[in-house]
């Protein structure tokens, strides 16, 4: 246990009652909303790590950074944009008004709902191979073989993705989604429940801070180019109609999901994940942000210093 984190925690849980868990997939709304933890993965080989940092949860929209190197991988940077923009909404994660305003149609970037499912459908396999490949990615990015998906907060989410499903029927009508939407739903709703803890994320955030190479064994698994892509759209979009607070507050590329966690990459440094499942009004673990703005003011992290 790290004692300069727990202090950072044991500061920033006076948030916690300020905030909310979600309703609108009802199994995240059985999280313990107490839970408060932080694990940091150094490039160098060191770990740090402070309160409830062991603490399961869904990865949820932190998932969509992945998918997106993926699907760069997979289809390379045209043909990926040809289908999905690269500009923040300011709206929330699954709005979908903006969805009709690009001529022609496309979600504005890969962060929100909408263009998170476009990406996902992109990925070679996602409707047959399902979720096989993305999963087995997740597990040797994290260096975790037990990686799974927590079935009831999928079948939960399957079960109440209405928004969802309604946004990616629309963009199988203008052209941004091929194939059967049923399947790509499926993928997703199931990258989304893929559980882990603040160790979990911290070592995708090594990953990335590490562009693209595995820390441990110096394999290049991501091209670096499309690395960078992904930093830049946590940067702008990452945190929702947050991403321009977070950056001036914490100035540490990142990306949130309702499940609480946080996943912060300093780069060429560190990976950092954070779990609190009280989310603010934007759906962003209220604790988590105050608990990284903390840190990176600590640490002198911000990337614009
Ligand atoms: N699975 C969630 C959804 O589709 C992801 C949203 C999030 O983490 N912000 O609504």
């Amino acid at each position: 246990m790290d004692l300069r984190l727990m202090e950072i925690l044991d500061r920033n849980r006076q948030y916690i009652k300020d905030g909310k868990l979600p309703i609108y997939i009802p199994e995240l709304s059985k999280a313990n909303i107490n839970a408060l933890g932080i694990y940091i993965s150094t490039l160098d080989h060191q770990e740090h790590m402070a309160g409830d940092y062991l603490y399961p949860f869904t990865i949820q929209s932190i998932s969509k950074v992945v998918t997106l190197m993926m699907a760069l991988e997979d289809q390379g940077k045209d043909a990926v944009f040809a289908r999905v923009g690269m500009e923040p909404t300011g709206d929330a994660f699954n709005s979908m008004m903006k969805l009709e305003m690009i001529q022609p149609s496309k979600p504005f970037n890969p962060m929100i709902n909408a263009g998170a499912i476009a990406v996902t459908s992109m990925i070679k396999g996602s409707s047959h191979e399902g979720i096989h490949r993305i999963l087995n990615f997740f597990r040797k990015i994290t260096g975790n073989q037990q990686l799974n998906i927590n079935q009831d907060v999928y079948l939960s989410e399957k079960r109440t993705g209405d928004l969802n499903r309604a946004m990616a029927y629309y963009m199988r009508n203008v052209g941004v989604l091929k194939g059967d939407v049923e399947e790509h739903l499926d993928t997703y709703f199931k990258q989304c429940s893929i559980e882990v803890t603040c160790r979990d994320i911290a070592r995708i955030g090594g990953f990335i801070a590490n562009n693209g190479i595995l820390p441990e064994t110096g394999e290049r698994l991501i091209k670096e180019e499309y690395v960078k892509i992904a930093k830049t759209f946590m940067v702008t979009c990452g945190m929702y109609n947050a991403s321009g607070e977070f950056a001036i507050n914490v100035g540490i590329p990142a990306k949130s999901g309702v499940g609480g966690g946080i996943m912060a990459v300093v780069p060429g440094k560190m990976g950092i994940g954070v779990v609190g499942p009280s989310l603010d009004n934007k759906g962003n673990s209220i604790a988590g942000v105050r608990v990284l703005a903390d840190l990176s003011e600590k640490f002198r992290l911000s990337m614009f210093l």
